[in-house]
């Protein structure tokens, strides 16, 4: 039994359903079910006794507690976060409390779980905890890659979050002896992603005939990995990876902003022509994020060396599949746009 936190965002359900593609044991997921949170993206898994939804905080240390004594999970893997870069710049509390204080409150109550565990269970046992390349920083053009023993310099509200949740769990193996994993990876992309993300956003608004907004001179760079890529190193980390240790996670795709948006359109142009002229046409420059990191790059050779982990997709072929999922999910789209999806939310879960 895994017990799973934020499976019903982004990466956190692409892991559920790339989990269940290789494995029958089962999976209790605990999510807050936030703005980023789409029962909708797991639904078709959840099953009694194999797939079940706990809507619940991750800060709220009773119903950890109550779900670690029920499930006895062999794993925790922890996904749930507050996720999103210019949200954390106009509102950083729900960043602090869900990152920082809710990760610590998960900590708390694994530690205390963990240490009453029979001592076989306790060695066998693995707290694996999802973040981020941001917390590195931002590198200059010439710089090296980010490895695992690059210094910490995060530079937005939601990164130093996420640092301050990743030396909590080092703290705690280093401390307690907690047997924990890290993995730091760069920029997702890829199915069921919220559509305020780069990638998904550019898809729809090209599809909508809106304007694909880039920031500043549109030469900042990212590494993008494809989502069940990023998945599959998680579910070989957990299997293999050194307790205590990092590992970075990146798919060696540096790419500027304006490419991503440019292969994108490419992409559309391809799928699903407009009417008239080309998708590229709907580019439109936006003043620029404050503190916007320049580049992140990741250097996966330790994951590689260690762990045997490779990615399976190119820049190109992760992003046609990207495109062709959300040409052929309107209805998923849909329920988040129309506010159907909210709605529905409510009638199975009350109010929140
Ligand atoms: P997401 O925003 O899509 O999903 C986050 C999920 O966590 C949502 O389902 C939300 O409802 C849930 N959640 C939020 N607050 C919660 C709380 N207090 N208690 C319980 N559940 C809560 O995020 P994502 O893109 O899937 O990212 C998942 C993890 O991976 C995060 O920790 C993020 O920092 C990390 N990460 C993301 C990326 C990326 O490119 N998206 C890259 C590297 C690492």
């Amino acid at each position: 039994m895994l017990l799973i936190t934020g499976a019903a965002g982004f990466i956190g359900g692409n892991f559920v359903h790339h989990w269940f593609s290789h494995h029958d044991e089962p999976v209790v997921v605990l999510d807050k079910l936030t703005y980023a949170g789409n029962v909708r993206t797991i639904e078709p898994l959840l099953a009694p006794g194999r797939c079940e939804l706990v809507r619940g905080d991750v800060g709220d240390r009773a119903l950890v507690d109550r779900l670690l004594a029920e499930h006895r999970p062999r794993a925790i893997l922890h996904f749930a976060a507050e996720s999103h870069v210019d949200r954390s710049i106009h509102g950083p509390d729900a960043f602090i409390q869900t990152n920082v204080v809710g990760s610590f409150n998960l900590l708390e109550a694994t530690r205390a779980y963990w240490g009453a565990l029979a001592p076989g269970e306790a060695e066998a046992f693995r707290f694996l905890h999802v973040s981020t390349d941001e917390v590195y920083g931002s590198l200059a053009e010439t710089d090296p890659a980010f490895s695992e023993t690059t210094p910490y310099a995060p530079n937005s509200p939601y990164s130093a979050s996420k640092a301050a949740s990743d030396h909590l769990v080092r703290a705690y193996h280093h401390t307690y002896g907690l047997p924990t994993l890290t993995t730091n990876c760069s920029n997702n992309y890829g199915p069921y992603h919220f559509p305020e993300k780069l990638i998904p956003l550019m898809i729809l608004n090209a599809l909508d005939g809106k304007p694909l907004p880039v920031y500043g001179d549109g030469l900042n760079v990212r590494d993008w990995l494809y989502v069940r890529d990023h998945c599959e190193a998680i579910r070989q980390v957990l299997a293999r990876g050194r307790v205590g240790e990092v590992y970075n996670v990146g798919g060696k795709n540096e790419i500027r902003n304006i490419d991503v948006v440019t292969t994108i359109c490419r992409q559309l142009d391809a799928l699903r022509p407009r009417a008239s002229g080309r998708y590229e046409d709907l580019i439109t420059y936006v003043k620029d994020r404050p503190g916007h990191d320049r580049r992140y790059a990741i250097d996966p050779s330790k994951i590689e060396r260690e762990i045997g982990w490779q990615p399976t997709e190119t820049f190109a072929s992760g992003v046609e599949k990207t495109v062709r999922w959300y040409l052929d999910n309107g209805a998923w789209i849909d329920g988040i746009r129309t506010g159907a999806y909210r709605q529905w939310l409510e009638t199975q879960y009350g109010k929140q």
